[in-house]
């Protein structure tokens, strides 16, 4: 950050498991049950979502559906349904507009927000897209509130589903402090045992190594 420059605020929204959430919401029958959405067993189809019933079988995104109706035998799988998420999408696209201009689009059901600008404070604006984003859609959100967009990306899993988190520009040393590397988007699992050998579970103890430490160790893959 520049010196005395005003930080900037960055709202990270992530729909609770987009797709599978508008197949419940529509078909209320489904409510409380394991639900999928993605390619048949007889197809050989891989998920695409599922929501939170279905996850606490071990169930996953971009799981072989066969594997999924293993370890969820109850699962219900249903075909996408891409041009009713893609409305949705625009729905919901049309509300973040109404707060800023500046979204960035991660995918349907994902998007960072600059609220810089916005003479609300971030944490309560967030509060308010998403509770104005169930009102209009019936669908939850999640949201991580931060200075730039890796600490928002990270914060919004931390109280999903359904919440969110913020880390004031003050409280970012002490977040990344503790910060598993792994949490950093680009370290993969490779990375992360490497890491591991020079003691390095977190960001913290990343922090105390120099840049060209790391990259003799690690290779260019760690390079800014
Ligand atoms: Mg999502």
């Amino acid at each position: 950050m520049e010196k005395n420059a005003k930080p900037r605020a960055i709202i990270h929204l992530d729909m609770d498991c987009f797709y599978a959430a508008i197949e419940v919401r529509d078909r209320p029958s489904l409510r409380g049950k394991p639900v999928g959405v993605g390619g048949a067993r007889d197809r050989r189809g891989v998920l695409t979502t599922c929501n939170y019933e279905a996850r606490k079988f071990g169930v996953r995104s971009a799981m072989p559906t066969f594997m999924a109706l293993q370890r969820c035998p109850n699962l219900i799988v249903l075909p996408t349904r891409f041009d009713v998420y893609r409305r949705e999408a625009a729905v919901i696209r049309g509300i973040l507009h109404r707060f800023t201009s500046l979204i960035e689009p991660l995918s349907l059901d994902e998007a960072y927000l600059d609220v810089t600008e916005h003479p609300g404070a971030p944490g309560p604006l967030a509060q308010v897209i998403r509770g104005t984003i169930f009102r209009k859609t019936k669908l939850t959100s999640s949201a991580g509130i931060g200075p730039n967009k890796l600490i928002a990306k990270i914060a919004s899993e931390i109280n999903k589903p359904n919440g969110q988190f913020e880390v004031t520009p003050e409280q970012v040393p002490e977040f990344m402090e503790k910060l598993p590397v792994r949490k950093i988007s680009g370290i993969g699992e490779k990375t992360e045992r490497k890491l591991e050998e020079l003691g390095v579970k977190t960001c913290g103890q990343l922090q105390r190594f120099s840049r060209s430490d790391l990259l003799e160790f690690c290779g260019p893959a760690i390079s800014p």
